[in-house]
């Protein structure tokens, strides 16, 4: 080709390029990719680390359904997406920056994904692959970054649809070529990527969308990236990253799944459970087996539960178990100790099964919005068989329960644990029901003195604890346990 034809080859290449009406659904991507710095360095970018720290927040487990006030404090933030290959992992560290944390603090985290399987690092290095659905959440979170998404979006393997103006945004669903649907965003003006938006079922919550905003752009690589990256579940804050260096190419290192996760096999359905019964007096069960207990109250007419945890499975399991039991009477109750998701993810298979829900006060409105939430990405035992909620309240003073043959009483825990908790409390049988604030056999609760200083305001006589998790022990022990203070963490 002579010069004077390449000549003219490119201008009509360059015609063709900027004349052609790319379809509105096109224009969102390449607008946003012009914007980050043109489609080719996009492509071009194969792999990418984010350094930087931030916050994580607790989002279920807070002091009230709607809290946010105990939050993780992150350092030592690394992710590394393989751009290319679709393996992504982050490390991190995070302390607690609230007072009453259970658990190892600082926490090292280290959390992967590698095509279909998605897998966590221990602290002492072992790697376990974690179960599909939160693989496939993981993989989803792959594209909650602008670079990922557009250089995703850009695939002509990719499946664009629904574009639309919302308020200063467009917005373009995605389809990935490795099947994940997203909804890229961007700003009307700037054409900057600012949000990523997908979708997942949360046990608790049902249908729910995860989005990641991008905020404080600034170049690196010769592409403009985000310096702050703000996730919300719906509309409870999960993470902010501030981002201190955004680092496009390089060596990414081995982003490969560990063997023992690659090769350990992939977990699809929820795991089996197991129900074990334990006559605690006449007419009161301990229904164990797992890490989430639940107890069976006889009345002479009807059955009361309390405590539906976890989920479906598990609610649904020992609602089974209560009325293999006592076969003649009708289960019609069911008591939340408190709102923390995973003693409240069974409410709603027992909403299913028709019982009243009791639960302190604080959390009526929670669990009429969890009664009301769509479930439809994975329909739960609610959503095949919808039924009303009806909703009993404790208060500050307490409730009682009773038809002459079998007295319970209901009393707020005040505390640090949760400000939405009830005990329960058997005068005849002696017996004092508690989640989460004494756990026997495990290191003592922080939350066991307070607790202590509640059961002894209310003048309750007590042989024995029956906590939700761990085993049956004396009340003195308990007394004697709480009344240790716990040694210093840090
Ligand atoms: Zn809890």
């Amino acid at each position: 080709m002579t010069s004077k034809g390449l000549f003219a080859w490119l201008a009509v290449a360059v015609f063709t390029a900027s004349c052609a009406r790319a379809t509105p659904e096109q224009q969102v991507v390449n607008d946003a990719a012009g914007a980050m710095g043109g489609a080719d360095a996009v492509r071009a970018a194969t792999r990418m680390a984010i350094e930087g720290e931030g916050t994580q927040y607790n989002p279920g487990q807070d002091l009230t359904p709607s809290a946010s006030g105990q939050t993780f404090t992150v350092t030592g933030y690394r992710r590394v997406i393989d751009l290319e290959a679709g393996r992504a992992r982050t490390e991190l560290t995070r302390q607690p920056a609230f007072t009453f944390f259970q658990g190892p603090q600082p926490q090292k985290q280290v959390q992967g994904i590698d095509g279909a399987v998605g897998y966590n690092v221990a602290a002492n290095g072992n790697a376990a692959r974690i179960p599909d659905a939160a693989a496939a959440d993981r993989r989803a979170e792959r594209y909650h970054h602008p670079l990922a998404a557009v250089r995703a979006a850009l695939d002509p393997m990719a499946r664009l649809t629904n574009p639309r103006t919302e308020g200063g945004e467009s917005l373009v669903d995605v389809t990935a070529a490795d099947g994940t649907a997203f909804t890229l965003a961007i700003d009307a003006m700037t054409k900057l990527p600012t949000r990523v938006i997908t979708r997942t079922d949360n046990t608790n919550l049902g249908d729910v969308a995860m989005a990641t905003t991008f905020d404080g752009y600034q170049a690196s690589g010769g592409l403009q990236v985000p310096a702050r990256l703000t996730t919300r579940m719906d509309d409870l804050t999960v993470a902010e990253i501030r981002v201190s260096s955004t680092t496009i190419g390089g060596d990414a290192g081995d982003l490969a799944a560990p063997q023992a996760a690659a090769s350990a096999p992939a977990m699809s359905g929820a795991p089996p459970v197991t129900v074990a019964e334990e006559r605690l007096a006449p007419g009161i069960w301990y229904l164990a087996g797992g890490s989430h207990h639940s107890v069976l109250v006889e009345f002479s007419d009807h059955l009361m539960l309390i405590e539906a945890p976890q989920n479906d499975a598990r609610a649904l399991a020992v609602i089974a178990k209560a009325r293999e039991l006592v076969p003649g009477k009708p289960l019609t109750q069911l008591v939340n100790s408190h709102h923390h998701f995973d003693h409240s993810g069974g409410v709603r298979a027992a909403i299913a099964e028709g019982l009243t829900v009791i639960t302190h006060e604080g959390n009526a409105a929670f669990f009429e919005e969890i009664a009301k939430r769509p479930h439809t990405i994975n329909p739960d035992a609610l959503a095949k068989s919808p039924k009303p909620l009806t909703v009993e309240t404790v208060g500050a003073e307490g409730r009682e329960y009773t038809d002459g043959t079998m007295t319970v009483n209901f009393y707020p825990v005040t505390g640090p644990h949760s400000e939405t908790m009830l005990m329960a409390y058997f005068p005849r049988q002696r017996l004092l029901v508690e989640a989460d604030v004494y756990n026997p056999g495990n290191p003592v609760q922080m939350f066991a003195g307070a607790f202590l200083e509640t059961v002894k305001a209310r003048n309750l006589r007590i042989d024995r604890i029956v906590p939700l998790h761990a085993k049956v022990a004396p009340y003195a022990q308990f007394v004697k346990e709480a009344s240790v203070p716990p040694p210093a963490t840090n």
